[in-house]
C-alpha cells in the first residue's frame, strides 16, 4: 500500500473541485492505497460534502496557523481546518518555506497545533538546487527533520514525511530513483535513531517533485519510498487515477 497525495496548491475552485470528483475514476488497485487530496481551503467544504467524492479519499489543508484563533488576517487554524473536513495538514511545503519565508521554528509550532487537534501533519523537507550543488542535501533535510521531531516529541500520533527537492517541484525535473533512495534512506535512518525501528518503519516517507503517470511506478518501486506527493499532475483526474493505480501494483 502506498500513500498517494495530491496538492492542488492555489488551483481548483468549487466548480472545478466538484468536476474533479465527478470525473475521477479509481480502479481496483488504486483503492489499496491511502489517498489524500489537499484542495485550497476555500474548496475544502465543497470537497468534504461532495457526493461524488470516493469516501476513501481523505482531505487536508495546505497550511495552518499555530494559534486556535485571533487577529491573524488571512489565516486558518487547526480546529477550523478539522471542522471543515480536514484530517491532514501539509506543513513546511517548500513554497511556504521559500516563497513565504516560513522557518523551522514556525513549522514546529504548526506541527504542535496539528498534534493538539488530532490532525495528521505531512511534514515536507527538501534542499534547493544551490544546497544540492554545495553537497549539503543531508545537512538541510536532517535539520528540517530534527526541528519537526522536536515538535513531535511526546506525541504518539501519526505523521507523514515528504521529501521534496525544491529544484524538482513544478519544474518538470524529477529526482532519479537513486536520488530519492539516498535521501529517503537518510531520513529513515534518522527516524529510527530518534523514534526506534518500529516507529521509523511505520512512518510513511513520500517523494514529491514532478511526479506524473510516466514516472510514478519507478519512484514508488524505489526503496524507502512509501508514497508520492503530487502537485501539477494531481489537478487532472485521469493523471491522479493513473498515479494512484501505479501505487497499487
Ligand atoms: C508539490 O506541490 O508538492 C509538488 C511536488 O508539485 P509538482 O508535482 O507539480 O512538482
Amino acid at each position: 500500500m502506498a500513500v498517494i497525495a495530491g496538492n492542488w496548491k492555489m488551483h481548483m475552485g468549487a466548480a472545478q473541485t466538484r468536476a474533479f470528483f465527478a470525473e475521477l475514476d479509481l480502479d481496483e488497485s488504486a483503492s489499496k492505497n491511502e489517498l489524500l487530496i489537499f484542495p485550497p481551503v476555500s474548496s475544502l467544504g465543497v470537497a468534504a460534502a461532495c457526493p461524488d467524492r470516493d469516501s476513501r479519499i481523505q482531505l487536508g489543508v495546505q497550511n495552518i496557523h499555530w494559534q486556535d484563533e485571533g487577529a491573524f488576517t488571512g489565516e486558518t487554524s487547526a480546529p477550523m481546518a478539522a471542522e471543515a473536513g480536514a484530517s491532514h495538514v501539509l506543513i513546511g511545503h517548500s513554497e511556504r518555506r521559500h516563497v513565504f519565508g516560513e522557518t523551522n521554528e514556525e513549522v514546529a509550532l504548526k506541527i504542535a497545533a496539528c498534534c493538539s487537534h488530532g490532525l495528521v501533519p505531512v511534514v515536507c523537507v527538501g534542499e534547493t538546487l544551490a544546497q544540492r550543488q554545495e553537497g549539503r542535501v543531508d545537512e538541510v533535510i536532517l535539520g528540517q527533520l530534527d526541528a519537526a521531531l522536536q515538535a513531535l516529541e511526546g506525541n504518539d500520533g501519526r505523521f507523514l514525511l515528504a521529501y521534496e527537492p525544491v529544484w524538482a517541484i513544478g519544474t518538470g525535473e524529477t529526482a532519479t530513483p537513486d536520488d530519492a533512495a539516498n535521501a529517503h534512506s537518510t531520513l529513515r535512518t534518522r527516524l529510527e535513531a530518534a523514534l526506534g525501528l518500529a516507529a521509523a518503519v511505520r512512518t510513511p516517507i513520500l517523494y514529491g517533485g514532478s511526479v506524473k503517470p510516466s514516472n510514478a511506478a519507478d519512484l514508488l518501486g524505489t526503496a524507502n519510498v512509501d508514497g508520492v506527493l503530487v502537485g501539477g499532475a494531481s489537478l487532472d483526474p485521469r493523471s491522479f487515477a493513473e498515479i494512484a493505480a501505479a501505487g497499487g501494483r
